[in-house]
Order: C-alpha cells, then structure tokens, then sequence
C-alpha cells in the first residue's frame, strides 16, 4: 500500500543512503497491483486503449517515467543496489517511497521489504505449520541475523528471501531508533500472522483483527517511522489502522480466487459470520450453481469494507507530508475503484477482477490533492450505488454507507462533482 508519485519526481528522484552518494531513480497481496501491471502489459491492453484512448497518454507517460527510473538504481555499493532494485521489482511501495525525503527513503525502503519477506512466509502454504509459526513468532529477531536464509516464494520474492543477508546489511546502517521502529512492527506483526495460522477468521471482529496485522500495523509502523525524523507523527493509530483495514479488506475481496485456489491449501480470510449466511464452505462460493448467494455475500463484503472509506479520508486528510499523502492517496483511489468494481461483479469468484492499467496510470496522474480524492471517491460511489439492487438484503445499508461518503466529499469539494472516471 505504499503508492505513487509524478512521473515528474520520479525522473528526477536522488536516492542517498549510508553516506554514499547515489544518484538514482525510482518513480499489497498481492503483488500484482493494477499500477505495477501497467508497466507490464501495455501491448495486452491494446483493446482497452482503443475503448478508453483518454487512458493512453497516461499509460505511456508511466511506462517511460517508469522505464527511466529503473535504470537510476543504485550501482553500489551492492546491499542497497539489492534492496532498491528489489523493491522496484515487487510491488508499488516504490511508488511511495520515491516520493520520501532523502534522508528517512533508506529506512522505508528497509522497512517495506522486512514486511514483504515477513508476508512471503505467512502467505507461503507449503511451508508446515510447525515450521512457520515459529519463524514468523521470532522473524524480528532474524532481521538482524545476517546467516539467515530461506527458500520460498516465487520470482523476486524468492530472491529477497535467498539474499535476505544484503537486507541485514542495510539494516544494521539505518539509525537505531528506525531499526526499533522496524522490529517492533515486525515482531507484533509475526505474532499476529502465526496467530492466525492456527486460528480460522470466524467472526467479523476475527476479521478486523486479522487485517490489522498486516497492513494496519503497516500503517501505524508508517506513521513512527515518520515520527522518528520529524518529531510528530503521520496520523492517529485509529485512523491508520482504519487505512490499513480498508487496503486489505479490498484485497481480501478480489483475491478470493487466487486464495481459495491456492496449493497446497487454500488461504480463507473471509469471515464465516458472513459467508455462512450463504453457503456451507467458502471454496462452494465459486460454484456456478451458487451464483446467486456468491453476489449476495460479496456485496455484503464489500459493505463491511465500505465502513472504513469515511475513516480512510479523514487519515488522508490529516496527512502533514504533501509527498507521503500523494503516495497513499494514489492507492486509496485505486482500491476504491476496484471495490466499485468488485460490487455485484461475478468475475470477482471467476477470473478475478482489477481496475484497467490505463484507468489506474490516469488516477495516477489526476490525484495530488484531497480535492482530486473526494472527487475520485465521489465518481466511484455513484458506479457503486448504480449497481445496488433492491432485493439485496443488505441494500440499505450500503445505500446508507455510500449516501455518507458522498456527503463527506462533496462537503469538502468547492467545485460542482464531475463524472471523469468509468469502470
Ligand atoms: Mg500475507
């Protein structure tokens, strides 16, 4: 969840670390954000280019800015060309951190891949029970362990997790008061994710525990990293957390079939106070002949993660640092997007769902102020509300939630709302 920049700054970024100059470049699970995907597969959505060519001139913009910034990685020395090109690589927290100053971007950049090769064994199901609730209960400590090794993940992953000894070295150069920061986000994160590793996610109160682990931590960790460097912090622990509870829950939804289809087996964060209305097991929402109830239970989910937009905005809204606002800003309007889209959407249990690259290069570019926010969440909630059927059980309620958010940003516009987005 760590997002976005200009590609303006981001092909004039400088990185610096350790007292060496490096004059550089660089503009959640999964890892295959609709932002990163348009640096990937700009040739695959040529038909979607010719549907929306507004869309083009931002995708291009963000490949080339992208494709720039890449090439600015860090020559040495070699722990720090290993972790900045690595984090490049994995997800869209580069977005985000290019956007830092100077002088916190190393400790963020250490920071967002501890976290990763911590989520890269919690979502690794091949690993044994036995053998990954200890390694996550006692991951903070092998942070500093420089012999400390595994071989799991995939790709980058499998690379960060074979060299996490350039990551130690990186470590140990950060001030001591970031690697307190680091450590004790990454060790009640570790606990909390073995937590649930042997525990299923019953009820919704299970769910907003489990969500707080690993990306409401993430937030409120973000928030004291900040407080380390400036002497105040970024926001409220409720309204980080209330960030991070509404980035996972997105993720959680569209995930579903990348989780329930997962091997050896499945990954289930859905809560059973809410899929059980519906279906027995959770795996028989992606049954053709439960259609009906499949949309019924999404739509409820996607109500319960409707509960944290009014909470997300105030965060948004209280950020003091332009450039981090930007960054999470960026991906709150993606993920909301995506949550209008996820809404009575049966591909969510099919080939799964994500916002168009094209569409999210252009809230890239669209969003740098509060005012751009309120107008993107403000667009999306009339897609959502369009979509709101009255033999919903749970319609008003969603109707109620999304009435809320419109007045919370149109209260906040000074111009008259446009309708600039489709999905
Ligand atoms: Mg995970």
């Amino acid at each position: 969840m760590f997002a976005a920049a200009s590609a303006t700054s981001a092909v004039q970024f400088q990185f610096r670390g350790g007292g060496r100059p490096l004059s550089t470049t660089i503009p959640r699970k999964k890892h295959n954000h609709s932002l990163v995907s348009s640096r990937l597969k700009l040739p695959d959505s040529l038909p979607c280019i010719l549907r929306y060519p507004d869309e083009l001139y931002s995708m291009v913009r963000l490949k080339l800015a992208l494709t720039v910034s890449e090439k600015q990685i860090p020559a040495e020395p070699p722990h720090w060309r290993f972790c900045y090109s690595t984090l490049y690589k994995m997800d869209g927290s580069h977005l985000i951190i290019q956007q830092i100053d100077e002088d916190v971007r190393d400790a963020f950049c250490i920071y967002a891949l501890v976290l990763r090769a911590l989520d890269t064994i919690e979502d690794d199901s091949t690993i044994a029970t036995e053998v990954k609730v200890p390694i996550l209960q006692t991951f903070h400590r092998r942070i500093r362990d420089g012999n400390f090794h595994f071989s799991n993940g995939a790709k980058y992953y499998k690379a960060l997790m074979e060299n996490f000894h350039h990551v130690t070295t990186a470590f140990l150069e950060l001030d001591c008061r970031f690697q307190e920061v680091i450590e004790d986000i990454t060790m009640k994160m570790g606990a909390g994710m073995a937590k649930f590793i042997c525990k299923e996610i019953n009820t919704i109160d299970d769910y907003d525990e489990y969500c707080h682990y690993p990306v409401g931590l993430c937030m409120i960790g973000a928030s004291k990293m900040y407080s380390v460097s400036r002497g105040k912090s970024l926001a409220s622990e409720d309204l980080s957390n209330a960030m991070g509870l509404f980035f996972q829950k997105v993720d959680t939804i569209k995930d579903y079939p990348d989780d329930i289809n997962m091997m050896p087996n499945p990954r289930m964060l859905w809560p059973r106070q809410i899929w059980g209305k519906y279906v027995d097991k959770l795996e028989d929402l992606k049954n053709e002949d439960n259609s009906a109830k499949a949309l019924l239970c999404l739509n409820e989910m996607v109500t319960n993660a409707l509960t944290h937009v009014e909470d997300s905005l105030k965060y948004l809204s209280t950020l003091p640092d332009p450039a981090i606002f930007r960054g999470i800003a960026i991906f709150k309007v993606i993920e909301f997007g995506t949550l209008a889209l996820c809404y009575n959407n049966i591909e969510v249990f099919r080939s799964g769902v994500g916002l168009r690259p094209g569409l999210a290069a252009k809230i890239f570019y669209n969003t740098s102020s509060m005012s751009d926010v309120y107008e993107a969440v403000h667009d999306f909630s009339f897609i959502l509300e369009s979509k709101i059927s009255d033999n919903n059980p749970n319609d008003k309620v969603t109707r109620s939630l999304i009435d809320t958010i419109k007045k919370c940003c149109r209260s906040s516009l000074t111009s008259n709302q446009r309708k600039s987005y489709i999905i």
